[in-house]
C-alpha cells in the first residue's frame, strides 16, 4: 500500500545505459534526456568536471589533469564510481521537482555480469533510486520497436550501438539466444582511423572519423556516392592537412568490423531452434541502435540472411521506448527488490 501511495508521486524512469548514449523516459513525459555516455573527471582531485555532451567535446581535447571517461565502453563497466556518478547526474537532472525518490528500470547490455549488473543497480541506489530492475538491452530495444515478444513465434532483434552489437530472438517473452560481441560503431570509427594513417598518413581523432562514418559510411554500394573533405595532421610532415575521401573508400575500411557484424548475425540464426527459424522467414527482424543508421546496413544484412530486413523508426530511442512501454506494464510490488 505504502508503495502504491509513494508511486502516485513519484515519477518512474526507464534509463537506456548505453556504451555511447544514456536515454532517460520519464513515465507520462517520454524521452527527456539523451546524452553521451562520457565523464570527464579530474585526474588529481577525481572530481567530475562534465557529464554528457559537455564531457563528450572534451575527448581527444583534454589536458593533462583531466581525462574524459566513457564507463560503459564495451558493453561492460570500466569504473563504477564513474558510472554512479554518470547515473546520478542524470537522474538528478531529470527529477528536479519530484519530491519522492523515482523507481527506476534500467536497461544493460547483456553482456554484463552478475557482479556488474548488481553494481549497476546499487549505484541507481546510491544516485537517488527507491528501487531498481533491469531489463536486458535487446529486449528493451525489442518491447520499443513494437514486436510483439509475448507471442510464442520468434521475434528478432540487431541492435548495433557504440561498444556492443547485441543480438536476440526473442519468444513468450523470453530470450531463446542472446548475442553480444564488442564490435559496432567504435570499431568502425576506429577503422576510418586506421584507414587514414594507412592510405594518407594522415592522423584524426575519434569524432573526426565518427563524424566520416556518418556522413559518407556505407556497408552497400550507393546509388550515388558521397565525398567529403578531412582535416587531420600529416604523421610524416606533422603539420595539420586536408583530404578529400569518397564513400567507396570508407565503405572498404569498414568492411572488415562490418564483415564481422554479418557473420554473428549469421551465427545466431545457425543456433536457432527450427520452428523458430521457420517463423523468420517471413517475420525477419528488426534493427535498432545508432548503427542501424550506417547506409545500406539492412539490405547487406538482408543479402547475406536471405531474411527481411527493417530498420526501426527511430533506432537511437528503441531501448528507451522500451523501458518506457515496460514502466507501463510492471508490477512494482511483485518486483523483489
Ligand atoms: P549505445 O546503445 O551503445 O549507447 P547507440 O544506439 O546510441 O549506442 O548508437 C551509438 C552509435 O551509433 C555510435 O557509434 C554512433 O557513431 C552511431 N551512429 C549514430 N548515428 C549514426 C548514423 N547516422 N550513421 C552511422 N552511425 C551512427
Ligand atoms: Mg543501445
Amino acid at each position: 500500500m505504502a508503495s502504491n501511495f509513494l508511486g502516485y508521486f513519484s515519477n518512474d524512469i526507464g534509463i537506456d545505459l548505453g556504451t555511447a548514449n544514456t536515454l532517460v523516459y520519464v513515465k507520462d513525459k517520454g524521452i527527456v534526456l539523451r546524452e553521451p555516455s562520457v565523464v570527464a573527471i579530474d585526474t588529481v582531485t577525481r572530481k567530475v568536471r562534465a557529464v554528457g555532451a559537455d564531457a563528450k567535446r572534451m575527448l581527444g581535447r583534454t589536458p593533462g589533469n583531466i581525462t574524459a571517461i566513457r564507463p560503459m565502453k564495451d558493453g561492460v563497466i570500466a569504473d563504477f564510481d564513474v558510472t554512479e556518478a554518470m547515473l546520478r547526474y542524470f537522474i538528478d537532472k531529470v527529477r528536479a521537482n519530484s519530491f519522492v525518490p523515482p523507481r527506476v528500470v534500467i536497461a544493460i547490455p547483456s553482456g554484463i555480469t552478475a557482479v556488474e549488473k548488481r553494481a549497476v543497480m546499487d549505484s541507481a541506489v546510491h544516485a537517488g533510486a527507491r528501487k531498481v530492475i533491469t531489463i536486458p538491452e535487446p529486449m528493451a530495444a525489442a518491447i520499443g520497436v513494437g514486436l510483439p515478444i509475448d507471442e510464442p513465434a520468434a521475434n528478432m532483434i540487431v541492435d548495433i550501438g557504440g561498444g556492443t552489437t547485441e543480438i536476440a530472438i526473442i519468444s513468450l517473452s523470453g530470450m531463446v539466444i542472446c548475442k553480444s560481441i564488442r564490435v559496432a560503431g567504435d570499431e568502425l570509427d576506429t577503422a576510418i582511423v586506421n584507414y587514414m594513417k594507412r592510405a594518407y598518413n594522415l592522423m584524426i581523432g575519434e569524432r573526426t572519423a565518427e563524424e566520416i562514418k556518418i556522413r559518407v559510411g556505407s556497408a552497400y554500394p550507393l546509388d550515388e556516392e558521397l565525398t567529403m573533405e578531412v582535416k587531420g595532421r600529416d604523421s610524416v610532415a606533422g603539420l595539420p592537412k586536408t583530404i578529400h575521401i569518397t564513400s567507396q573508400e570508407i565503405r572498404e575500411a569498414l568492411s572488415d568490423p562490418i564483415s564481422a557484424i554479418v557473420d554473428i548475425v549469421r551465427a545466431t540464426l545457425e543456433q536457432c531452434p527450427p520452428e523458430l527459424s521457420a517463423d523468420l522467414v517471413d517475420r525477419g527482424f528488426v534493427m535498432a541502435g545508432g548503427g542501424a543508421l550506417i547506409r545500406g546496413i539492412d539490405r547487406l544484412l538482408s543479402d547475406k540472411t536471405g531474411l527481411p530486413v527493417t530498420v526501426a523508426d527511430d533506432p537511437l530511442s528503441a531501448v528507451a521506448n522500451g523501458t518506457g512501454i515496460f514502466l507501463n506494464e510492471i508490477n512494482w510490488v511483485l518486483q523483489n527488490v
